[in-house]
């Protein structure tokens, strides 16, 4: 049977716009990774009734409802009480969540005295089934009425999402007896259009396993997936179509099931035992910011220097003034000469340079706003490209960087760089 799904955001600061709704977004990613449509996404102040009148809606348009915030102990949190009330259920106290709650005040908190309503929380809907907080006092839950699957979860972000992950998803999972599996191509190099137009007659006549594109900054992500009785079936459904996209995306596929770039790129040098340093001039560090942010990371990435004024371009990476007055900052001479300082400086295996022009405005030799020239150093010399990266500031470093990184997984795979 397929489900549809209506997430019910419950909080009056999402309404006044003082909060972004990411839990719904959260909540959206996980259901669709289920193969469950989200159909509606409804936002209500804290207020009983309207939240009735969101969940009378929602029942009629809707088999799945997730509500997320308003689980807590404060005045405000009505949540559980109006779901319950809205099904016809009683609200039971949940003796293990009791313990939970109380264990996390004295323990955890140092609190002397559990404070007035800190034991509303465990108070759930009758025979739900309990999801468990692991950051938080609020217990979550599920259950079924009247033909609907009610799931509710906590406000914070981080409550909310680890609960999808521990509770909702195995819920909701175990109202299929089929296993539904994806596999995640994540693409650089070739934009979602072309990238759809090589692949449309596949997308369209794919029913299961499907096909489909998402967004992605920068990058195309194509997901696979495939609804079976087994995992070992769905695997066996989805190889056909999986070498297909390979021979026609060939080596633009950057990774299957894989978080970023830099995660294959660190992968890559961490097995050959190999290391990275940078020199950033437009993208201010990105490089170095997105190679630390994976843990782990000082086994492979050795340092980075932001030389974003002309003279420190010499003084730090010794870059050739006379290079620099002639050929300009934002020059392939100049890249090349900066990735070759870093990686001297460093003493790395590899080094990533860029300069270019971010915007909003064309530099004052006139190179236009979105050029970039990307260097890599390594022991066989110097490769430099020239991109095109848009003109809106904040893309087109974050797309430098992708070019960057994407040439250093190239070398590093002995495939050719990008013409
Ligand atoms: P608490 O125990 O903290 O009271 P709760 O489940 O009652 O949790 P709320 O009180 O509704 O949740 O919200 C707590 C905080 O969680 C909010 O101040 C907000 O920062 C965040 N939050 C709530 N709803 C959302 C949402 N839909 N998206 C993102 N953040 C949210």
């Amino acid at each position: 049977m397929t489900h549809t799904a209506e997430i019910l955001s419950v909080g009056t600061e999402l309404l006044l716009g003082n909060i972004a709704n990411t839990d719904a977004q959260d909540v959206s990613v996980a259901l669709s990774e289920l193969g469950i449509d989200v159909r509606w996404h409804t936002v209500v102040g804290d207020n009983p009734e309207r939240v009735k009148q969101a969940v009378a809606v929602a029942r009629t348009r809707a088999d799945i409802l997730i509500a997320t915030g308003g689980l807590g102990p404060t005045y405000d949190d009505l949540t559980k009480k109006t779901l319950a009330e809205a099904f016809g259920k009683k609200l039971v106290f949940h003796e293990p969540s009791a313990r939970k709650i109380r264990e996390l005040y004295f323990q955890r908190l140092k609190t002397e005295e559990l404070p007035d309503h800190a034991l509303l929380q465990a108070w759930l809907p009758e025979g739900c089934t309990v999801f468990e907080n692991s950051c938080g006092t609020a217990p979550g839950c599920g259950f079924e009425a009247g033909g609907m699957h009610v799931l509710m979860l906590p406000g914070p972000p981080s409550e909310c999402r680890a609960m999808l992950r521990t509770g909702a998803v195995p819920y909701l999972k175990s109202l299929s007896d089929s296993v539904l599996v994806s596999r995640n191509f994540r693409i650089f190099g070739i934009g979602e259009s072309s990238c759809e137009q090589l692949l449309r007659d596949v997308m369209e006549s794919s029913e299961n396993p499907t096909l489909a594109p998402y967004a992605k900054e920068g990058e195309v992500l194509l997901r696979l997936t495939a609804k079976a009785g087994s995992e070992e079936e769905a695997g066996a459904m989805m190889a056909p179509l999986e070498n297909h996209v390979r021979e026609i995306l060939g080596d633009l596929i950057y990774g299957v099931d894989v978080d970023s770039l830099e995660q294959v790129v660190s992968g890559l040098l961490k097995e050959r035992g190999q290391t990275l340093a940078s020199a950033e001039s437009c993208t201010g560090g990105l490089i170095a910011k997105r190679m630390t942010d994976l843990p782990g990371s000082s086994a492979v990435f050795l340092g980075g220097a932001v030389t974003y004024s002309t003279p420190s371009k010499h003084r730090v990476l010794g870059v050739d003034e006379t290079l620099l007055r002639e050929k300009g900052a934002v020059s392939p001479e100049t890249a090349a000469a900066m990735a070759e300082g870093a990686r001297a400086l460093y003493g790395a295996d590899y080094a990533l340079s860029t300069t270019g022009v971010a915007g909003p405005d064309s530099d004052e030799r006139g190179n236009p706003v979105g050029l970039v020239y990307v260097a890599l150093a390594s022991g066989r010399g110097t490769v430099v490209r020239e991109f095109r990266c848009g003109s809106v500031r904040a893309r087109c470093r974050s797309i430098a960087v992708n070019h960057a990184l994407d040439m250093l997984r190239r070398e590093l795979l002995g495939l050719s760089q990008p013409e």
